[in-house]
């Protein structure tokens, strides 16, 4: 076992790990693009919304158990206007990040390269690949009756052995994007549709307000972002995406559009120089959910990244 890095500072706020990257998060999420103070500003001018955006701390299931309503503590405007997210879906997210990017890179993306087989830095991959499914598993597991995230054993953003930086490294950066993306949706909400909202609204006024949400939330995400940059921009924007597909085994609901429709509209919302990493990361979280709600799913081992997801989207779109 190598040396161990522990973020963990007294200031941090929370009980679970992601605790160490959440003020970084919030502080991107709000300050890395003119646009979004804007927004926020009309929000809160013109739309009543709290300014503060609130972490909620707690060790509780994703799923809220005895309470007639809202049924996840996934982030929403709450009945005081209030932006909130909640530190298990951030964890979620996380997990979701690291168990995504490695199964992709293990399982797609590294047995592609010419030194693959003669490289041992690609040796222990089975073992990896086990450790990110072990991690997926703690996920669910934490969507319906919390425990603790087990800082030792598995792979985490607060503690870990110092060969795991550059695995650590990466995952922080997709989950922000997710991050971003997902409070960008609910912000749009916050000043585009909350004084439009109520229960009289039909189903489809509310599918076209997700739809509109989830678009401008993209252009705010790629705004001036370098080109090199969008493919991380865009591998963010998919892991928001499964982080909804945990929670239901319907590919479409009343009033949301399809997880399936959602995936190409971030997919193909911009080209990037590598698009088909993000095309990676969605075959990875359509076989997840395939996997965890038992559907029949053909594969198709001879097909790139791109055609891959295009096979697929071809067997989910009608079901
Ligand atoms: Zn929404």
């Amino acid at each position: 076992m190598g040396e161990h890095v522990d973020l963990y500072l007294p200031h941090h706020v929370g009980l679970q790990p992601i605790r160490v990257l959440n003020n970084i998060a919030l502080y991107r999420l709000i300050h890395e693009r003119s646009t979004v103070i804007k927004l926020l500003s009309i929000a809160v001018k013109n739309h009543g919304l709290d300014p503060e955006v609130k972490l909620i701390q707690g060790n509780d299931s994703l799923k809220i158990i005895g309470v007639s309503g809202r049924m996840w503590r996934t982030p929403y405007i709450n009945t005081e206007k209030r932006l909130e997210a909640h530190e298990t879906f951030l964890s979620l997210l996380w997990i979701l990040s690291y168990s995504i990017f490695v199964l992709y890179s293990e399982k797609y993306c590294y047995p592609r390269l010419p030194d693959y087989k003669t490289n041992p830095k690609y040796d222990n991959a089975s073992e990896r690949i086990e450790l990110a499914k072990r991690l997926y598993r703690y996920g669910k597991q934490i969507v319906v009756d919390f425990i603790d995230w087990d800082k030792n054993e598995l792979p985490n953003p607060e503690k870990y052995i110092v060969q795991e930086l550059d695995y650590i490294g990466q995952t922080k950066l997709y989950y922000t994007e997710a991050y971003k993306f997902i409070m960008y949706h609910e912000l749009i909400h916050a000043v585009e549709h909350i004084d439009k909202i109520s229960k009289e609204t039909d189903d489809k006024t509310k599918l076209d307000f997700e739809i509109e949400a989830d678009e401008k939330a993209l252009k705010i995400l790629y705004a001036d972002v370098h080109q090199g940059y969008k493919f991380i921009v865009k591998c963010g924007s998919v892991i928001s995406i499964s982080s909804a597909m945990l929670l239901s085994s319907k590919i479409k609901g009343s009033t949301h559009p399809s997880f399936i429709e959602r995936l190409k509209m971030v997919l193909e919302f911009e080209k990037t120089n590598d698009d088909h990493f993000a095309y990676g990361f969605a075959c990875i979280s359509i076989e997840l959910w395939a996997e965890q709600w038992s559907v029949d799913l053909d594969a198709n081992d001879d097909l790139n990244d791109c055609e891959r997801f295009e096979y697929y989207y071809s067997q989910l779109k009608n079901k």
